[in-house]
């Protein structure tokens, strides 16, 4: 038998992709859950980048047309989601570990556990890689979403603001680069970009407390940030040298790890010059075109270490920790919240590079 907290209403307001370029907000039936879902009330999603290139109909392969894209028409976007249990069989309930009431956070990806990666532990790089608002399932840019019985859902605190609780996706994104870096006591950390993910990053070298944490951007305002979450100096690459300045402060030998959150090819070389002999470059961003770099200053003059990082698998229990220790200052890293219908200009303002946004939310219940 399925339980419900309180009524719900028949319809609801809900975000669909029809083409490229053509989301719509419509009228639809408030889905009900199956025996083995739930239904949750849908507090907030944040929006980023991912977003942005699904909306512009970007092909997840570049140049390959016959390859899979990012989205799926008719589907609902949004993947940085948190919300309300309100309904739910008492086998769905069990499944996830939750109670009706609950406020969860969901990881973007809905593995299929059938897969040679799913079967091998490692669920985040599952090969059909169904997720939230890209494929296959609805994801939160709407007032209910369900959530199917495969889904990896978290509790998380219902003290604290909605679009704060959904930073818990992007943080446990940034949490899994740096444990890919395998920071030690001894590493001088360069952290390329203070968006959410760098800053997200900059906050989780700092817990594993590293001889020194760096943080490289353009933005004076994302540098302050960077500082507030642990970043033990900043510098701007417009005002100094930034491989001058590395090089002085490890006696002349390089950084020992280079994470990449910027999605700015000219910062993938950047790293590679910073780091000194076998150090481990760790790359979170997506580009837009391929990046072309000196593979000999991999193998033949440092001997690196190169990392890619994907998702945030086994990361959220760390993420959701920081974020309800009220340790990262999200009223400034959350810049912007809209409503539903404003979802074009919340879009538009995760696109204005120049603009002042951080961290960009939709608030469906508001
Ligand atoms: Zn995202
Ligand atoms: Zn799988």
């Amino acid at each position: 038998m399925t339980e419900t907290a309180g009524a719900t209403p028949a319809s609801m307001k809900a975000v669909v992709m029809h083409a490229p370029e053509d989301y719509r907000l419509e009228d639809k039936a408030v889905p009900s859950p199956a025996a083995d879902e739930l239904l949750i009330k849908v507090q907030a999603v944040g929006v980023c980048a991912s977003d942005l290139k699904a909306y512009a109909g970007a092909a997840k392969f570049w140049g390959d047309e016959n390859r899979e894209r990012w989205v799926e028409p008719g589907i609902t976007p949004g993947h940085e989601i948190t919300g309300e249990v309100v309904s739910g069989s008492a086998e769905a309930l069990a499944l996830h570990g939750v109670e009706l009431g609950d406020r969860i956070v969901l990881e973007q990806i809905v593995p299929c556990e059938e897969c040679m990666y799913c079967k091998r532990g490692w669920y985040w790089m599952c090969g059909p890689h169904d997720m939230f608002g890209f494929k296959h399932y609805d994801g939160g840019m709407a007032e209910y979403m369900i959530v199917p019985p495969l889904a990896r859902a978290h509790k998380i605190s219902s003290e604290i603001p909605p679009h704060h609780a959904a930073f818990a996706e992007p943080l446990s994104c940034s949490l899994h680069a740096v444990e890919r870096a395998q920071l030690t006591f001894d590493d001088v950390v360069v952290i390329a970009g203070a968006g959410p993910i760098g800053l997200g990053a900059i906050i989780g070298a700092a817990h594993k407390n590293p001889k020194m944490v760096i943080a490289l951007d353009f933005d004076e305002h994302k540098l302050e940030l960077a500082k507030k979450c642990g970043a033990d100096l900043t510098l701007n690459p417009s005002k100094v040298d930034v491989y001058e300045e590395i090089r002085a402060l490890t006696g002349g030998y390089g950084a020992d790890v280079y994470i990449e959150c910027t999605g700015h090819p000219s910062a993938v070389s950047q790293g590679l010059n910073l780091l000194r002999k076998l150090g481990r470059y760790v790359e979170y961003s997506v580009f837009k075109e391929n990046v072309s770099v000196d593979w000999s200053i991999i193998s033949d003059d440092k001997e690196l270490d190169v990392l890619g990082a994907h998702l945030g698998p086994h990361c959220w229990p760390a993420a959701i920790k920081i974020i309800e220790s009220g340790v990262l200052p999200l009223d400034e890293i959350c810049t912007h919240q809209f409503g539903l219908d404003e979802v074009q200009k919340a879009l538009d303002t995760v696109a204005d590079s120049a603009g002042a946004s951080i961290k960009v939310s939709l608030l469906p219940g508001a």
